[in-house]
C-alpha cells in the first residue's frame, strides 16, 4: 500500500506501491489513476483505502489532470467537482492539512515542502515536463507564496531509472541540451535519459539542498506500476501534506 513514508518537521511525504487495493489485472491492485481504463468505482475505493492508511480524509486530497506540461495550479481547497480539475502538472498550496497528490508509472513524482512557511507542492515530471521546467515552475510558485528554496525539503519517488530508460540517440541529445544531468546510458550501453537526475539538478541550481531520491526503479520493480514495462497498467501516487 504505502511503500515509502517520511515526515520532516511536520511535512509528510508518502509514495504508494501497487499492492493493497481492490483492482483486478492489469491494474492489480492499488491503481490510483482515473484515466487509464480502470473501473472508476475501483479507483475511488483505492483512493479511499490509500488516504485512510495515511490518516487523510479522501475528500481533502487534491488530484491533477496531468498533461506532461509545466503549468502550476495554486489551490486552497479540494476541487468542487471533476470538471473543475485543471490541466496542470504541479499543484501548490499554503493550506496546512490539505494533501496534494501526483500520479505516475515511470515518470518522476516530486514532492516539495517548506515546513516553516507552510507551503507544499506536488509535481509530475516525465521527460517532457522535466525539459519544460515543471519543477522550477513549482518552486517559483511556492516562493511567491512565501517559501524559501533553502528551506524546501524535496523528495522524488519511484521512477524509471537512467539505466532502464532507453531513448533514441537524437532524443537523448535533445534532452541533454536542456538538462545535461539527464544524459544517461542503459545497462546495455545504449542512449538513455535519467529524468530524476535532471529534476535533482534543477532543484540544486534553485538552492534546494535537502533532497532525496527513492532507490526504486519502477521498470525493475514488480511491486510498482511501470508504463514502459506493461503499457496498460495502473498509476502510483505520491502524497504530500503539512501539519
Ligand atoms: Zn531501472
Amino acid at each position: 500500500m504505502i511503500g515509502q513514508r517520511e515526515s520532516v518537521s511536520g511535512a509528510h511525504f508518502a509514495f504508494t506501491d501497487r499492492w493493497g487495493g481492490v483492482g483486478a489485472a492489469p491494474y492489480e491492485e492499488l491503481n490510483l489513476g482515473g484515466a487509464v481504463g480502470d473501473d472508476p468505482e475501483v479507483v475511488g475505493t483505492n483512493r479511499e483505502l490509500a488516504a485512510k492508511s495515511l490518516g487523510l480524509d479522501p475528500a481533502q486530497v487534491v488530484w491533477m489532470n496531468q498533461v506532461h506540461g509545466a503549468d502550476v495550479a495554486v489551490v486552497d481547497g479540494p476541487w468542487g467537482s471533476a470538471s473543475e480539475i485543471p490541466s496542470a502538472d504541479a499543484v501548490v498550496t499554503a493550506r496546512r492539512g490539505l494533501a496534494l497528490a501526483v500520479l505516475t508509472a515511470d515518470c518522476t513524482p516530486v514532492l516539495l515542502a517548506d515546513p516553516v512557511a507552510g507551503i507544499a507542492a506536488a509535481a509530475h515530471a516525465g521527460r517532457p515536463g522535466m525539459i519544460a521546467g515543471v519543477v522550477p515552475a513549482a518552486v517559483r510558485a511556492m516562493a511567491e507564496l512565501g517559501a524559501e528554496p533553502s528551506r524546501i525539503v524535496a523528495r522524488t519517488g519511484p521512477a524509471v531509472c537512467g539505466r532502464c530508460y532507453e531513448v533514441p540517440d537524437a532524443m537523448r541529445a535533445e534532452v541533454a541540451a536542456v538538462e545535461p544531468a539527464a544524459h544517461a546510458e542503459t545497462g546495455w550501453g545504449t542512449p538513455a535519459v535519467d529524468v530524476t537526475a535532471g529534476v535533482h539538478a534543477q532543484l540544486e541550481r534553485l538552492g534546494v539542498r535537502d533532497r532525496e531520491q527513492s532507490p526504486v526503479c519502477t521498470l525493475e520493480s514488480g511491486d510498482h506500476f511501470s508504463y514502459r514495462r506493461e503499457r496498460t497498467t495502473g498509476r502510483l501516487a505520491g502524497y504530500i501534506w503539512l501539519d
